[in-house]
């Protein structure tokens, strides 16, 4: 896909954040590039429009830049996952692994039904913890999750491996 190239330009690399060591994918300077953030939409929703996606599940907080456009086009409900105590109403929360410890992932009660086909999304997929952490939410409520799509995949860390029988769809490898 010859619009592969200019969104893997325009993710800017920053060493050494939050900690040392760390080569951080910033996706910040993709969105100043209004060309390579609306081929990004566009790739997804091309993919996407007619697979009969009813719920879009966007993380926080990246996907909650990239979630809303793809649901608003191929015609789904967008849902936020959240950090938790974030969300006002009744919840239901998955537990996950940091690097250092763990951390929790919320979704709203009654915004996924039973049989609803699920889309999730993230900018980034790095162990698969996080992706896996929203996976476990939606099967919780009966939702079949078609596939889970990110921006970016470090696939040294393996993460799609997490995911098991759920597919992983990425458009550039950090
Ligand atoms: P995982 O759970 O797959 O190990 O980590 C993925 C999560 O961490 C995603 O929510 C992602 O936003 C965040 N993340 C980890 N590393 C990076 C990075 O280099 N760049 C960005 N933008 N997000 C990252």
């Amino acid at each position: 896909d010859h619009r592969l190239a200019r969104i893997s330009s325009s993710i800017r690399v920053i060493p050494d954040f939050p900690k040392p060591g760390i080569m951080f994918q910033d996706i910040t300077t993709l969105l100043l590039d209004h060309k390579a953030f609306r081929d990004t939409i566009d790739i997804f929703v091309e993919r996407y429009r007619e697979k009969n996606i009813s719920v879009v599940a966007g993380i926080e907080a990246r996907g909650f830049i990239f979630g809303p456009p793809i649901a608003l086009a191929i015609g789904a409900k967008f849902v936020p996952m959240r950090k938790p105590k974030k969300l006002p109403g009744e919840v239901i929360s998955e537990e996950y692994a940091l690097e250092y410890g763990t951390d929790k992932m919320e979704m709203h009660v009654g915004a996924v039904q039973p049989g609803d086909r699920a889309l999730v999304i993230d900018d980034l997929i790095a162990t698969g913890g996080t992706l896996c952490a929203a996976v476990r939410l939606l099967e919780r409520v009966g939702a079949d999750v078609v596939e889970c799509a990110c921006v970016i995949e470090l696939p040294e860390l393996k993460g799609r491996e997490k995911l098991g029988h759920r597919p992983v769809f990425v458009l550039v490898k950090g």
